[in-house]
């Protein structure tokens, strides 16, 4: 059982205040301070790289940001919370009634308490969040109020980390979490941490059988340009995970990869079930997270989620309620833990070839056929020892893993296991 509480206590203070966003010194620093947990790489890409149907864009700068009234007072201030202001606002400074700031202010209409996180990564624009009180103050202003972002948006690069960690295998598996957050915790921040101590876990571990490819990217554009840069060994890359939202109070939950019955699905399922927890499954949708861009056509990665509180639907998403009230390291270090078993069940994830494919094994010259033929009279069920022969020769293709196989024959994992060590010991099956 592992047990980094602490560790992921300190890391959650010291990067929740940061004023991520797709590109910047924040980000910069973020992985920095990954590097104390993990050895990461960090990368840059400049703004401009075209990747694939994207380009880099601009990087961002806030040195500050705030409304004033006339009497001088702040109504709002960046300085008090990084969501006051919408993420690559472009700079102003200006004097203006409500009527004319109006169109460029974000309250959350459910939540009167909370400041909303917005974006406007594409359209070149300016806004501020602000608290239902704040918005009521502001709507209630007579006189002009003055607004200043002092932002830059100019050329620089976006940043990405990663992190390789050979196995005994070069098939790798792929685990990525995304870092373009500000101050939120379980919305990208508690996915990083759990990213990093998963990626420091796994390389304490000897004998690995599979590598390993961590990456820390900004969401969407992050995600592309990694795509992009490592085109040729993501596209081998058969299976994936994407860590998000996973500290919160509310349900466990995972999100199945775009094949249903792939292995990494009912392992995710095995996990929970195993550990006795009720889960939410929520099918493969072409929404969510990077798992949008890992299952496009070009890379087809099977990539699927764990969650506790998944993002869209806990109340707070997407808004400064999702703090550090709301997220605890412990329940983050509980999730962890589900990942660790995850990984543990894929590292034995175990795949056999039939080494004689062509037409059938003659059974009898290995001692695998009743002496007396004639008396047999099969259905499609696998009930006797002979059924589970020949059914493991039909399915044993050196692809599809012996859980797959398993719940193909309805039948338990453990059942196989005597046949399939006769049949290795027979020479007709191998492990691959
Ligand atoms: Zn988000």
């Amino acid at each position: 059982m592992i047990d980094v509480t602490a560790e992921i206590d300190d890391y959650l203070h010291r990067l929740f205040p940061l004023c991520r966003s797709l590109t910047g010194e924040p980000n910069r620093k973020t992985l920095r301070i990954i590097q104390e947990i993990v050895p990461l790489s960090i990368h840059e890409v400049s703004s401009g790289t075209e990747i694939y149907d994207w380009v880099v864009p601009d990087e961002w700068t806030v040195r500050d940001a705030y409304i004033v009234n006339s009497r001088g007072i702040r109504v709002v201030d960046f300085k008090n919370n990084n969501l006051h202001l919408v993420s690559y606002s472009v700079p102003i400074h200006s004097t203006m009634c409500w009527d004319e700031l109006r169109s460029h202010i974000h309250k959350h209409d459910q939540l009167p308490d909370a400041i909303p996180y917005r974006t406007s990564y594409y359209q070149r624009d300016w806004g501020f969040c602000v608290t239902g009180a704040q918005y009521e103050e502001l709507a209630n202003e007579t006189e002009p109020l003055t607004v200043r972002i002092d932002t830059d948006l100019k050329k620089g690069s976006l940043s990405y980390g990663e992190y390789l960690l050979p196995g005994g295998s070069n098939q790798e598996i792929l685990i990525s979490c995304y870092i373009c957050h500000p101050s939120m915790a379980n919305d990208s921040l508690s996915g990083v941490l759990l990213t990093a101590f998963l990626a420091r876990e796994l390389a304490k571990s000897k004998n690995r059988k599979w590598s390993y490819r961590f990456i820390f990217v900004p969401e969407t554009i992050g995600a592309i340009t990694y795509c992009a840069m490592n085109e040729a060994a993501m596209k081998k890359i058969d299976v994936g995970l994407v860590v998000t939202t996973v500290g919160g109070p509310g349900a466990y939950g995972y999100k199945q990869s775009f094949e249903k019955m792939h292995p990494i699905n009912k392992l995710i399922e095995e996990v929970f079930n195993e550990s006795k927890l009720t889960f939410v499954t929520y099918p493969f949708d072409i929404h969510g997270s990077d798992e949008r861009q890992y299952s496009s056509q070009g890379f087809r990665i099977n990539t699927a989620t764990i969650s506790r509180d998944r993002y869209y639907e806990y109340p707070f998403y997407h808004t400064s309620l999702d703090n550090l009230l709301f997220v605890s390291a412990s329940r983050i270090n509980s999730t962890l833990s589900l990942y660790w078993q995850l990984v543990r069940k894929l590292e034995s994830r175990c795949i056999y070839r039939n080494r004689v494919p062509f037409c059938e094994v003659m059974l009898s010259r290995h001692d695998l056929y009743p002496a007396t033929g004639g008396a047999q009279r099969p259905n499609n069920k696998c009930e006797s020892d002979l059924d589970l022969v020949l059914w493991l020769l039909h399915y044993c293709d050196g692809k599809e893993d012996i859980a797959t196989i398993a719940r193909r024959l309805e039948t338990p994992l453990k059942s196989l296991e005597p046949t399939l060590e006769l049949l290795v010991a027979k020479n007709i099956l191998e492990q691959v």
